[in-house]
């Protein structure tokens, strides 16, 4: 074992503060790397603050932080595809049994013995594991991703989970060139899943509740940008949708939008509000449109979306915060006040 520097939480209720964590000795098949960036998801706001404690209860001290990307400072004997002086990324998952039919096939995300970059057990430690508010961490080289060269690294540490979990769903839900695509909350999420439609070829229509944003969502790739708190604006776009992604983090109402997909049209849930939401059979029922959810994506289809980035240069809108100001990021992410992700920059941690 060796020292590693971060910053926790002990309680929903406690503000961060820096400690010492151990992280484990590379093992043959681990890759050893030196956290430059770790983006700020609501996930782990949600984490922190144990909004989720029924489906996934917090254990404290919790070091958060699953969109990591940094420099390979070590790899195991075995380790194959990485060496030091390499760019690695680690995204929300570090293990899975590898042999259950969701491993075979590149679904990692849905095995029963899927490990979590932070708050799963750690098989290796004991206690539970420790994300990327870090300045190192230990990863089985199966859960380590490839970094193209030309991206920026602090608006590349988003991809590994808002990219992901955004690029996922719309790949297999087939969005492709003109198609009508909405895209439902405009932040970390919200704005991947505009640049992804964007790309992809789509109509891209965007719902948020910050008329401020408006402008950005029009630089973002969206053609079109309704206000979700004017009803008429709403009204405008009924039953027109072939997809809409919800990455909204809150209470909100979903049959609004369900009322805005057209014959066989998918919406589909990344957001994972802590409260159940209440959905209007009839807004389903009529023109066969469905309601789906979405976690994260497979390690293979994360390099293809890293891969995607890296050929249209594609990277996260980011304000880049030292370790010290995490607090009043998290106070900023709940006012929706945050254009688009926080990245922390990990050389904040040197001076602790
Ligand atoms: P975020 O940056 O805070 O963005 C959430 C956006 O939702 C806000 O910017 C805001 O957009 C909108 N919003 C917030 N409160 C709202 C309310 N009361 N009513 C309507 N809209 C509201 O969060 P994020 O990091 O993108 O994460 C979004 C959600 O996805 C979280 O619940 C997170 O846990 C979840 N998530 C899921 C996965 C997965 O695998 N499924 C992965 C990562 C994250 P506007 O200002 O535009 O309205
Ligand atoms: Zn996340």
């Amino acid at each position: 074992m060796y020292k590693s520097k971060a910053y926790s939480a002990a309680s929903a209720k406690s503000p961060f503060a820096p400690t010492t964590i151990s992280r484990r000795d590379t093992t043959e098949h681990d890759v050893q790397i030196e956290i430059l960036f770790c983006g700020i998801c609501h996930s782990d706001l949600h984490t922190v603050r144990d909004e989720w404690s029924e489906f996934v209860p917090t254990v404290y001290p919790c070091i958060p932080g699953h969109e990591i990307v940094g420099r390979v400072t070590k790899v195991g004997t075995a380790v194959s595809k990485f060496k030091p002086g390499n760019l690695a990324a680690v995204g929300c998952m570090v293990d899975s049994d590898g042999t259950c039919p969701e491993c075979h096939a590149g679904l990692e995300q849905f095995c029963r013995n899927m490990v979590l970059t932070y708050n799963s057990p750690d098989k290796h430690l004991g206690g539970v594991t420790y994300g990327g508010y870090s300045d190192s961490i230990v990863v089985d080289e199966r859960f380590v991703l490839r970094v193209p060269s030309n991206l920026d690294l602090a608006g590349a540490a988003p991809l590994l989970c808002a990219g992901i979990t955004t690029y996922s769903p719309m790949r297999h839900w087939g969005v492709t060139k003109g198609q009508k695509v909405g895209v439902v909350g405009l932040g970390g999420l919200g704005h991947m899943a505009v640049k992804f439609a964007h790309a992809l070829g789509a109509h891209v229509v965007v719902f948020t509740t910050s008329p401020s944003k408006k402008e950005d969502a029009l630089r973002l790739g969206a053609d079109e940008v309704v206000i979700s708190r004017n009803a008429g604006e709403m009204q405008k776009h009924a039953s027109s949708f072939h997809f809409i992604l919800d990455a909204v983090s809150a209470d909100h109402d979903i049959n609004a939008y369900i009322n805005l997909l057209r014959r066989d049209g998918n919406i589909t849930l990344v957001g994972a509000p802590s409260k159940p939401l209440a959905v209007a059979a009839f807004a389903l029922l009529f023109a066969r449109r469905s309601l789906s959810g979405s976690l994260i994506g497979g390690i293979a289809e994360t390099q293809e979306m890293l891969d995607f980035c890296g050929a249209h240069n594609i990277t996260s809108d980011v304000e880049v915060i030292p370790i010290q100001k995490l607090d009043e990021a998290y106070e900023r992410l709940l006012k929706s006040d945050v254009k688009y992700r926080f990245s922390i920059d990990m050389a904040s941690l040197k001076s602790e």
